[in-house]
């Protein structure tokens, strides 16, 4: 049996005062990319109106093409440091390679492994050998087995804060980016003591699904979500299709507000006034 199959209470996953498990919601949005200060502090303007408590954004951006906007790197995690002072809120982003993570740890408050990288076990050992959390996300192809062995890669070095994220994976229907297996949610939290939550973003890969996905994922189990939004998605250099624009962001918010305290979870909100 792997370590983090253990029976044991949900692991409480403390994200630098914000807490994800054990009836502690995470609410995690912001951009897929940090593509200016401009646009980072014009999110914050109406993520100041709702209860997200973790900003998300990429600073080192794994595209699948070599040609698509790859990042501000360590000047988008400078403005994210900025911007999540400012709201009071801790900051996660993603972390691409083991070159990256002194300087992704100086900054940002939790490590994301991406899809892509979900079985980079060397990038796994060296954040597992950190005391920060870890955003690890489902490899697009990945068993559900998979996925708990890339955890316990990370566990093994010392670092139990890990966050399992559910976000979608490859189907042979044309139509969606991802199917969001909410089957492995329900499971997982069967299976394993640790957080899990759920990326409707990029698990539909459309902006007109993202709610009833995100409604479904607490349904299923899910400790969190993390969803992008973007002041202009169909001006974004990333994943704009899948972002939700200001309005539409703003009812989703207020949706999970009440299915969150109707579930029974609690959702921290410690945003400045
Ligand atoms: C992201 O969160 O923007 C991202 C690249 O996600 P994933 O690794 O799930 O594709
Ligand atoms: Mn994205």
């Amino acid at each position: 049996m792997l370590k983090v199959e253990q029976k044991r209470p949900t692991k409480i996953v403390d994200i630098s005062g914000t807490k994800v498990g054990g009836g502690h919601f995470l609410f995690c949005a912001g951009p897929c990319a940090v593509e200016s200060r401009e646009l980072l502090f014009k999110i914050a303007d109406y993520l100041k109106k709702t209860p997200v408590n973790l900003l998300r954004g990429g600073a080192f951006k794994p595209r699948t093409s070599p040609y698509s906007f790859q990042g501000l790197g360590e000047d988008g995690l400078k403005i994210l440091k900025e911007v999540s002072e400012y709201l009071g809120i801790p900051f996660v982003s993603e972390v691409t390679d083991t070159k990256y993570v002194e300087i992704v740890y100086k900054y940002a408050d939790c490590f994301q492994i991406g899809s892509r990288n979900m079985s980079s076990f060397e990038l796994l050992k060296e954040v597992g050998k950190t005391d920060k959390p870890v955003l690890l996300k489902r490899g697009m192809a990945a068993t559900v087995k998979e996925f708990l062995n890339a955890a316990e890669y990370i566990l093994n070095e010392g670092n139990e804060n890990v966050i399992l994220c559910e976000r979608g994976i490859r189907s042979f229907d044309p139509e969606f980016r991802n199917i969001l297996d909410l089957n492995a949610v329900a499971f997982l939290k069967q299976k394993t003591f640790l957080p899990v939550i759920v990326d409707p973003s990029h698990g539909t890969g459309k902006r007109s699904l993202v709610r009833r996905l995100s409604l479904a994922a607490i349904a299923a189990g899910s400790d969190g979500i993390i969803v992008e939004t973007h002041p202009n998605p169909e001006k974004a250099l990333s994943d704009g299709f899948q972002s939700l624009n200001i309005k539409e962001f703003i009812s989703l918010s207020q949706e999970i507000s009440s299915f969150v305290s109707y579930s029974g979870y609690e959702l921290q909100k410690h945003q400045k006034d």
